[in-house]
Order: structure tokens, then sequence, then C-alpha cells
């Protein structure tokens, strides 16, 4: 294992040299991909089932959250998407969706009308 990344950048080179290595990317689908994201995620729910605070430790759910990331990582690379790129060009998206000034609305039967209205106006861009 190669030193602790310091940054997405490095964290996405480490995982996709370490996935590369062990042959990971020759073998996997997206579609196999985006199905063991979804259950690590849902292991991460595991620990919130039977109760508000969740029934793991700290580690257990950092273990859980990594699960997600490697995957996520993976997906990414199987898929050519530029995971910063992507998640800039979500934001984007999300700040016409919510708006900043909808936040700092102080009455919050006003906020709350802000917010719906603004969501109606908002316009899918994808058919999920
Ligand atoms: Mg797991």
């Amino acid at each position: 294992m190669t030193a602790k990344p310091s940054s997405l950048e490095d964290t996405i080179t480490t995982v996709t040299e370490y996935a590369r290595a062990r042959k990971f990317d020759k073998n996997s689908t997206a579609r196999g991909l985006a199905i063991s994201l979804s259950l690590e995620a849902n292991e991460l729910l595991e620990y919130f089932q039977w109760s508000e605070e969740p029934l793991g430790t700290k580690q257990d759910l950092e273990s859980e959250l990594a699960d997600i990331f490697i995957y996520a990582i993976q997906f990414a690379n199987n898929c050519d998407i530029d995971i910063p790129s992507a998640i800039q060009a979500k934001l984007q998206k999300m700040e016409q969706k919510y708006p900043i000034e909808i936040f700092h609305i102080e009455d919050d039967d006003e906020r709350a009308k802000a917010q719906l209205k603004a969501k109606q106006n908002y316009k899918k861009d994808t058919a999920l």
C-alpha cells in the first residue's frame, strides 16, 4: 500500500492502482460495480436499521464508507467518469434546484414556500 492519500485525486489513483494490480478493472462490469456500490451503501444502512444511533463503531462506519467510495471510484473508472468534474457539474445543477438565497430566509413558512417553488421550477434533465 502506498502512503496515505491526501487528496481526492490521490485517493482515486491509489484505488485505481490497487484494482488494476488485481485485475479488478478487467473483470468488472459497470452493472456489477453499480450493484456492489448499492450493496455497500446498504451495508452502511444496516447499522441504522433498528436504531437512530448506529449499532456499530466509528471504525465499522468508516469501513463501510470506504467500501462505497472504492466501488464508486471503480465504477467511475469503468464508465470513464471524471469524479471531480462530475461532482462539480452536479453541484452547479443543484445550485439551480436549491438557490442559496432560499436557505437564508428567516421565516420558516416563507422558506418552505420558496423551497417548494424552486423545486417545482427545477427541470430534471434525466429520465431517472
Ligand atoms: Mg462492506
